[in-house]
């Protein structure tokens, strides 16, 4: 690793990855848009306990293999989707709201990695700027709040956040895009907590909460708990899950994961391919073995169970990956686009044995 010619940039830096300790200054550490290291001490545990700490190790633990990572940073054109500063309109149907640069952990493989753990502009600064947006549109339905995590914040701060929200009448219902479930389900034990999803209720809206397991070991009895505690709220409950390299790419692994999801009563819903994120590309799984993978999962669950859609959030929109063909294509299709006509509508291109998103399959 070169060094800093800085002089100015003194500060040294011991930093354990999982395969070797480096020394880093502060430069190459922000050059290398090397995310801080941040675990909760449950979390931790949780892994060593459920026994898949060889696996579930890569999802906090730094590499040295971020160092050659290739990508970029914003991989689904979030910047050029952003209407007014921290939110984002890139369907027609859903807002999608930045309220926080923190996480509970802070997962390697973040495709937000640009704005986690940092200090962000993303972040929504007016959030009645941002409800005067969507006031505006009414096609929007339902608004996203993301970030970071929305339930690092206190409970009043979330209140203060929906206020701007509740008054709106075409909105249907507020989700919360969370990993709070897996890093630390205690949260979910605030006794104000049932108060704000009846608000969100009271004002004719369905509280929502993506939970965000990529692995069994990771559904914890604490998590079981307070999924059970947040459905008798009238909470619904999804689950999305990354496909990563190392950490879950076994169809019995997701078949689990979303088996036991399905029994908590939480509901499969994306498998996302993992992005090309510059710093965390190593975590991408090829698509062809991405397709397997898929097809040994729905090889193993009921049919009530695989509920989920494998989707690459793309550039140009959710694009759910459907098969391989006996021609060598992989076919996919729209689930969401900009532009409505586009959405339903399948698609292929000839699958490279090494690719792994849209932009690594010839156009042809
Ligand atoms: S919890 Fe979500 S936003 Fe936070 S680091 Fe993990 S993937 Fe990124």
């Amino acid at each position: 690793m070169e060094t800093t010619a800085n002089p100015l940039d003194c500060r040294a830096h011991e930093l354990k990855f999982i395969e070797e300790t480096r020394v880093l200054s502060d430069n190459e550490l922000q050059a290398n848009n090397i995310t801080p290291y941040h675990v909760t001490k449950f979390y931790g545990e949780q892994i060593v306990k459920s026994g898949h700490y060889d696996q579930l190790k890569y999802v906090v633990e730094p590499s040295v293999e971020e160092f050659e990572s290739p990508g970029t940073l914003d991989t689904s054109g979030e910047h050029d989707n952003t209407v007014v500063p921290g939110l984002q309109h890139k369907y027609a149907q859903t807002g999608l709201l930045l309220v926080t640069e923190r996480c509970g952990s802070y997962c390697r493989y973040c495709f937000r990695k640009r704005i986690v753990g940092k200090v962000s502009d993303e972040i929504a600064p007016d959030f009645d700027q941002a409800a005067q947006y969507i006031a505006r549109h009414p096609e929007m339905t339902n608004v996203l709040l993301s970030g970071g995590d929305p339930f690092v914040l206190s409970t009043a701060k979330l209140n203060k956040i929906v206020d701007h929200l509740l008054p709106i009448n075409h909105l249907n219902s507020i989700r919360f895009g969370t990993r709070m479930l897996a890093y630390e389900p205690r949260r979910f034990a605030d006794s104000a907590l049932p108060a704000l999803f009846k608000r969100i209720h009271k004002a004719g809206k369905t509280p929502i909460i993506v939970a965000h397991f990529d692995h069994i070991g990771e559904i914890s009895c604490e998590a079981e708990d307070k999924v059970r505690a947040l459905r008798a709220q009238g909470v619904q409950l999804l689950n999305q899950s990354v496909l990563l390299a190392k950490v879950n790419d076994d169809p019995e692994i997701l078949a689990a994961t979303f088996a036991k999801c399905h029994e908590i009563g939480v509901r499969p819903y994306y498998l996302f391919q993992a992005r090309p994120v510059k710093g965390a590309s190593h975590f991408q799984v090829p698509l062809r073995r991405g397709v397997e993978i898929v097809r040994g999962i729905n090889q193993r669950l009921s049919g009530i169970e695989k509920t989920f859609k494998y989707i690459m959030s793309h550039y140009t929109g959710k694009i759910e990956i459907l098969d391989l063909g006996q021609d060598g294509r992989l076919y996919m299709r729209y689930h969401q686009n900009k532009v409505a006509e586009k959405i339903g509508r399948i698609f292929s291109r000839p699958l490279v044995a090494t690719a792994c998103w849209l932009d690594d399959m010839p156009e042809q």
